[in-house]
């Protein structure tokens, strides 16, 4: 999608920090981290949020998941994890291509929560 942020970040014409690619997916670091090592994991196909996932982008997306947040558990050490994904304007979403954070945490003030 041509006004899409996401998609320009997928396809290289906005600049980001890639932390995992494969055919399907991609994840990199959030723009505005809530906490170190904050990152997103996103579709390479554009679908505006959980609604609209097919069972097998679901899949593939999540399928990598577990990979990615036991590479950001190695490299930045948090005391824990969270996955979170916004659906909708009134639930914090705020970009409209479907993304789920993986937000490190590292016990009380480390920002987040
Ligand atoms: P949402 O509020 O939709 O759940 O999350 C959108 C996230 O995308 C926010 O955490 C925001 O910081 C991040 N974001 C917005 N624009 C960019 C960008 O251009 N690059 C990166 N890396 N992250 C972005
Ligand atoms: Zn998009």
């Amino acid at each position: 999608m041509s006004n899409c942020i996401f998609c320009k970040i997928i396809n290289g014409e906005i600049p980001s920090s890639k932390v995992f690619e494969n055919e399907h997916v991609v994840a990199f670091l959030d723009i505005s981290q809530v906490t170190k090592g904050h990152t997103l994991v996103i579709p390479k196909v554009h679908k505006e949020n959980i609604y609209e996932l097919t069972p097998e982008i679901a899949s593939k997306l999540f399928e990598v998941v577990p990979q990615i947040a036991n590479s950001i558990k190695k490299q930045f050490k948090p005391i824990g994890l969270n996955l979170l994904n916004n659906n909708g304007e009134k639930a914090g979403q705020s970009v409209f291509h479907y993304h789920m954070h993986i937000i490190p945490r590292y016990g009380a003030g480390d920002g987040f929560g």
